[in-house]
């Protein structure tokens, strides 16, 4: 990038001018890494300080039958399949029970697009588990499956989110995104619920009063110039509605082989690498300064790693999600050694030891706890330090 335009985007930035396709393919194009992390840096500390959020979560999938054979998914298992699994209702409120102790706040629950599964199953998970867990939010299913309901209830999307908000549904999830552009989604997504569909039921949940996430899978077979357009669609809903609570670049992962079957799943893997950690790097920072209007960008751990996690904080990251135990739909099997479980105490001593302020928030980001600021380095090397992978 020549000097002239880094100095523009620069001054843009500084002034808090809105920036344009443009100028989100250019921050692509650049390779000054730390150039990217101070603008990202700056948006980030106008809009949270230094203040990192985090929730402590569980995440559960009721069942991995999927009638959709997305190209990236390594999750989905069809009927019959040997691994295939469906949880009775007792077993998913004796799973989301076993996390009781560490004060849970949120369950967040995902599933494929199971064929037979009556309708009515899914508002009967969620009434159960709010009896048993009065005080854990419900943050749960794609707008995908939302589409799905309507069409195995004959119910529409308005009814549907009654019903599950009359269960105790808190907030949707921010998945089925992937890339919106049908340039690359056509290549890799395999249901029906796109665009027009996604934004019409977000939009919805928005009218209903819910604060919802979004998420967009990077790293695969799109370009920079797709998340730019991923990003701004977004950014022009959340001026309408303004109901977009966070923005969570999701890293799209690679498959290892099924020790049940000995498959990779992942059909778009051969020709696919993995976003190496600058370009993560990169992703959350040009998303950070892109989508002005929202207020937190998300690192989802699981699939970054701890020691880019903590990169991250300085790269327009403000949110870490959460204490996750049983992440399935990206995450089958994993030998990068990136934990599956991480819980309070490992979350804070994580963002303490990078410099920042943990603040513990629930669902809609309401603060839960304000923890103390990072110690002072000194103070941090007279303890014995943890050591992050
Ligand atoms: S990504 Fe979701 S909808 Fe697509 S195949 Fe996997 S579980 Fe099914």
């Amino acid at each position: 990038m020549d000097a002239g335009l880094k100095r523009e985007l620069e001054a843009k930035v500084y002034a808090g001018e809105r920036l344009t396709r443009e100028d989100g393919v250019a921050l692509y194009e650049s390779d000054d890494l730390t150039w990217l992390g101070r603008l990202a840096h700056h948006k980030r500390t106008e809009l949270n300080g230094d203040r990192v959020m985090f929730n402590v979560n569980r995440h559960l999938n009721l069942t991995n039958v999927c009638s959709a054979s997305c190209a990236y998914c390594s999750f989905q298992r069809k009927p019959g399949e040997k691994d295939a699994y469906t949880m009775r209702i007792d077993e998913a409120v004796r799973k989301a029970k076993e996390m009781e102790d560490e004060q849970l706040t949120e369950l967040h629950i995902v599933n494929g697009l199971h064929p037979t599964l009556p309708w009515r199953y899914y508002p009967k998970v969620l009434r159960e588990l709010k009896a048993a867990l009065p005080n854990v939010k419900l943050k749960c299913f794609t707008a995908t499956e939302v589409q799905w309901f309507e069409k195995i209830s004959g119910l529409s999307a308005d009814e549907i989110l009654d019903e599950l908000m009359d269960a105790g549904l808190e907030s949707l999830t921010g998945g089925g995104a992937e890339i919106f552009d049908w340039e690359v989604r056509q290549h890799i997504v395999d249901h029906a619920c796109h665009w027009e569909d996604w934004s019409r039921i977000h939009a919805l949940a928005h009218s209903k009063g819910m604060k919802t996430p979004a998420t967009m899978l990077y790293g695969h077979i799109e370009e920079p110039r797709h998340r730019v357009d991923h990003v701004l669609r977004l950014r022009e809903l959340q001026d309408e509605t303004g109901g977009f609570a966070v923005f969570i670049p999701l890293r799209y992962q690679h498959d290892f082989v099924d020790s049940a079957d000995g498959k990779i799943r992942n059909r778009i893997q051969a020709r696919t690498t993995m976003a190496s950690p600058a370009e993560s790097l990169k992703t959350f920072a040009v998303s950070r300064l892109l989508f002005d209007n929202v207020p937190h960008v998300k690192n989802f751990w699981v699939m970054h790693g701890l020691s880019v996690a903590q990169l991250s904080l300085n790269f327009g990251v403000d949110d870490l999600d959460g204490s996750v135990v049983e992440y399935k739909i990206t995450h089958d099997a994993d030998s990068y050694g990136t934990p599956n479980t991480m819980h309070r105490d490992d979350l804070l001593h994580l963002i303490w030891d990078a410099g920042f302020q943990p603040v513990e928030r629930d669902t809609r980001y309401n603060v839960v706890r304000e923890y103390d600021k990072a110690p002072s380095l000194a103070e941090r090397r007279a303890e014995p330090q943890q050591v992050w992978a």
